[in-house]
């Protein structure tokens, strides 16, 4: 049984793995046997320091995703350094609020390059490698709720969101025949800086709180779990998926 969700040997990327749901999945990919190599702005010594102690080895990649530039790097030094990507987890999102009434293209753009075109066009650079490889790849988006449901003041997000599952569906359609998996998993309310505002707004806090049925919100190493098994041979048949992680929020 341990085999199915066994993942030593496997090198992983992780956007977006120095805090927050990010490094709950590099910790648990770590913890499943995975050497990862995290990729964010920020300092990432917390991460390195975390997948260390489950044994495993940690690269630390600087690169700002507002932008594509630094995609081919992140793809070069990772093979450099590991000599194969076997998981990639397009974890790295920012959000926006503002009344769509008011809401400025900048806030748009930002959202739209961070969460959809950088994760798409470094999907298309890992998946060119997996692909040359042969089966096995795994390839897993963080999606949301408002990949489901639409939110209220954040259309960037929303629409980023919506669009990930999109080519999560449309990419699985293309590669499920190589034996490339692409998935995503959709979080619920996880308490990180992401959901800051709302939980620091007492009537928000409250009214998401009172709707979700596990009657917590989840916190991100309740994603980890999700990630081993869409990275792991558990999950080779299947494809095109959009696993909530939410604490029951979609079956309300
Ligand atoms: P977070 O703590 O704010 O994490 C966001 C991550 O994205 C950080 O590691 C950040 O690293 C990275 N990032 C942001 N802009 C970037 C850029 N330009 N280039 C590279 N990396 C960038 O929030 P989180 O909740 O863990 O979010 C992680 C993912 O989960 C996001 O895609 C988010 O939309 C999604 N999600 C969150 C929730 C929730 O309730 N929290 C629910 C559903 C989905 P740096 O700032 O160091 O670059």
């Amino acid at each position: 049984m341990s085999q199915l969700f066994d993942l030593t040997g496997k090198t992983a990327i992780v956007t977006g793995a120095n805090g927050g749901i990010g490094q709950g999945i590099a910790i648990a990919l770590a913890e499943a046997g995975a050497d990862i190599a995290a990729v964010a702005r920020s300092d990432m010594s917390e991460t390195a320091k975390l997948v260390a102690a489950a044994g495993r080895r940690f690269l630390a990649i600087q690169a700002d995703l507002a932008t594509t530039g630094p995609i081919k790097r992140i793809v070069d030094e990772t093979l450099g350094w590991a000599g194969r990507i076997d998981i990639l987890v397009n974890n790295s999102g920012i959000i926006r609020r503002a009344d769509s009434i008011d809401f400025s293209e900048e806030d748009w753009d930002e959202v739209m390059n961070v969460n959809l075109k950088s994760a798409f066009f470094l999907t298309q650079a890992v998946a060119r490698r997996m692909l040359a490889r042969g089966p096995g790849g795994k390839i897993i988006n963080i999606a949301s709720m408002l990949s489901f449901q639409g939110g209220i003041r954040v259309p960037s997000y929303t629409a980023s969101k919506s669009g990930l599952a999109g080519l999560t569906r449309l990419l699985a359609c293309e590669w499920a025949g190589k034996g490339l998996n692409v998935n995503a998993i959709a979080p619920g309310y996880v308490a990180t800086n992401n959901t800051q505002q709302l939980r620091e707004d007492p009537e928000r806090n409250a009214a998401i709180l009172g709707r979700i049925p596990a009657g917590r919100w989840g916190v991100p190493s309740d994603c980890g779990g999700a990630a081993v098994f869409l990275a792991s041979h558990a999950a080779d048949y299947v494809h095109g998926i959009v696993l909530p992680v939410d604490g029951g929020w979609l079956a309300r």
